[in-house]
């Protein structure tokens, strides 16, 4: 499918020619890093948002210098990019308290004195409850006040709540293509499906639509799957290589579910406009499908995966860590907990970020689908 191959183009950039047109004409873009940051807010003070991403790094090496080892991959993979100067077309960047880790990257960015100049660090709480909500309320004025005050522009209640139409239309159509992935014959891949994800995050979000349009009218009677192939759900975080998720496809799987960062849990739950838009958004952000960085929502996210592998017919668990994250490390051990008392097949990976070792990964994947396919099989006789 043709659009298709434009997104995974898109995917593999850092910088995409949209973008630099609406740059050039005048458009100012937004960074941002994680799924608890509100785009809407973003938009409707007139910029692009823009998901961070390590893609295009030109290795670790620069961000080496101001982390030890012990920092995951993903971040020591951006800071490289932004003092290399890969970040130079953004207008400012928002990070927020995901982990600890990327916690360092905001420090570590003022400290370097390295662009953009405006850097903010969004403070979102780890619970969910009135109060939490509240805070959370306030700490989005706070950073819509910031953005008004740095770039001279006004958010209204109405551009809240057009923005909020815009990324649930988005959120709706991405919902429609990843449930594609139910049927029998599947349409889509998931490394296709983690392409879009890294695309339309890169890009103004009329055209996000209109591509994700294309994308929903393509799968009709489209088939990518094979009888043999093994349909997997992959659980990660800071997940980003498509050439990683095609050697798992490669290797007689497909990705069919997942609870990744830049997959089902960018787009779970629609923003329910009531009254106040920054209430609604806050409410949305605050209880869509969460990041391991929750707390007290850990059943929650075990009972999303129980009904994923029931809803998808999966027949195996991919889980992945990437080396030192600690949030995917305790992550890992409720997946391995929850799958061992169905005696469900579960394979978990720690790797780092762009850092090959392809050889062994391809390996262990083969093998651990060799083992399901036996346990299938005898199940079956
Ligand atoms: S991979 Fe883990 S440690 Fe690294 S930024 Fe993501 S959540 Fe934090």
């Amino acid at each position: 499918m043709e659009i298709l191959k434009e997104l995974e183009t898109i995917a593999k950039q850092n910088v995409n020619t949209t973008l630099e047109s609406a740059r050039s004409n005048g458009k100012k873009i937004m960074g941002y890093f994680c799924s608890y940051v509100p785009e809407e807010v973003i938009h409707a003070a007139g910029f692009i948002p823009y998901r961070m991403r390590a893609v295009e790094s030109p290795g670790t090496s620069l961000g080496d210098t101001y982390f030890a080892p012990s920092i995951c991959s993903f971040v020591r993979h951006c800071f490289s990019k932004a003092l290399n100067g890969d970040f130079d077309f953004l207008d400012g960047v928002i990070f927020m308290n995901g982990c600890d880790h990327n916690r360092r990257m905001h420090d570590n960015w003022r400290y370097a004195k390295i662009k953009p100049e405006f850097l903010y660090m969004l403070p979102v709480p780890h619970v969910v409850s009135d109060a939490s909500t509240q805070k959370y309320m306030n700490e989005i004025k706070k950073l819509a006040r910031a953005m008004e005050t740095e770039f001279d522009v006004t958010i209204t209640a109405r551009a809240l709540e057009d923005a909020i139409i815009l990324y649930n239309k988005k959120r709706d159509l991405l919902t429609r293509i990843y449930e594609n992935r139910k049927k029998k014959e599947v349409p889509i891949k998931g490394s296709e499906f983690l392409s879009i994800m890294l695309a339309i995050t890169a890009l103004p979000i009329d055209i996000a639509i209109e591509k994700l349009e294309l994308v929903l009218k393509g799968l009709e009677g489209r088939v990518v799957s094979s009888d043999d192939d093994l349909r997997l759900f992959m659980a990660a975080v800071c997940t980003e290589e498509i050439e990683h998720m095609e050697l798992i496809e490669n290797s007689g799987g497909i990705v069919v579910a997942d609870k990744i960062c830049l997959g089902r849990s960018h787009f779970h739950t629609l923003v329910e406009l009531k009254d106040d838009p920054i209430r609604a958004i806050a409410k949305r952000y605050l209880t869509h499908l969460s990041c391991p960085r929750m707390m007290d929502d850990m059943r929650r996210r075990m009972a999303y995966m129980h009904d994923e592998i029931k809803e998808y017919n999966v027949d195996a668990i991919i889980v992945e860590k990437l080396e030192f994250c600690t949030l995917m490390a305790g992550e890992t051990f409720l997946y391995k907990n929850e799958a061992g008392k169905i005696d469900f097949p579960i394979l978990s990976l720690d790797r780092e970020l762009f850092g090959g070792g392809t050889g062994q990964i391809k390996t262990r994947v083969q093998a651990f689908f060799e083992q399901v396919r036996n346990i299938k099989e005898m199940s079956q006789n």
